[in-house]
């Protein structure tokens, strides 16, 4: 609201993960149930985002990189306020997105971009970075970051290797 009111020209990122995940996954606004349990209308944000009068806004899946990469570079490149919804469920509340995911040794170089994700199921081993399977929710971030393509769904990586 103050950024609209004083015409500032910078880009708001709102991470919504659908919960209140760092004090015990209470509900809130936002998640459609009120504090007695019982199912409610839901605030939307992109509502409350446009009903301050913001513009320019876009709503991104938090799995997904690219379009969170030109989000973001559209909302740079603009010379006025831009607000990014990047949303997408916690992995706590949805412990499974997708086939477990693993790293082709082979193909692997070593270059640690995929730690940078901060994914506790993706440890090091040495110098070589590896995917604790048990702690995988599959979903596909690393996979998509990594310069080599050496990130895969267990049971295609499997089959590549018995090749
Ligand atoms: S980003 Fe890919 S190539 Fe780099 S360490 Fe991770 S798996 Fe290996
Ligand atoms: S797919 Fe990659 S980033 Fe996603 S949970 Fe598994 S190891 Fe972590």
């Amino acid at each position: 609201m103050d950024a609209v009111y004083n015409q500032s020209k910078i880009t708001v990122i709102i991470t919504d993960n659908t919960t209140t995940a760092m004090t015990g996954h209470q509900e809130h606004p936002g998640t459609g149930i009120s504090a007695q349990g019982t199912p409610v209308g839901k605030v939307i944000l992109e509502d409350v985002v446009k009903g301050v009068g913001v513009k320019n806004l876009a709503v991104v899946d938090s799995f997904n990189i690219k379009e969170i990469r030109s989000a973001v570079k559209a909302a740079f490149d603009r010379e006025e306020l831009s607000v990014i919804i990047v949303r997408g469920a916690c992995a706590v509340r949805v412990p499974k997105h997708g086939e477990t995911r693993v790293i082709d040794t082979a193909k692997c170089n070593q270059c640690g971009i995929c730690l940078l994700v901060g994914c506790p199921a993706i440890q090091i081993n040495g110098k070589q970075p590896v995917i604790d399977i048990t702690a995988c929710t599959g979903c596909a971030v690393c996979q998509q970051i990594c310069p080599k393509q050496a990130i895969g769904p267990l049971s295609q990586i499997k089959s590549e290797a018995n090749k």
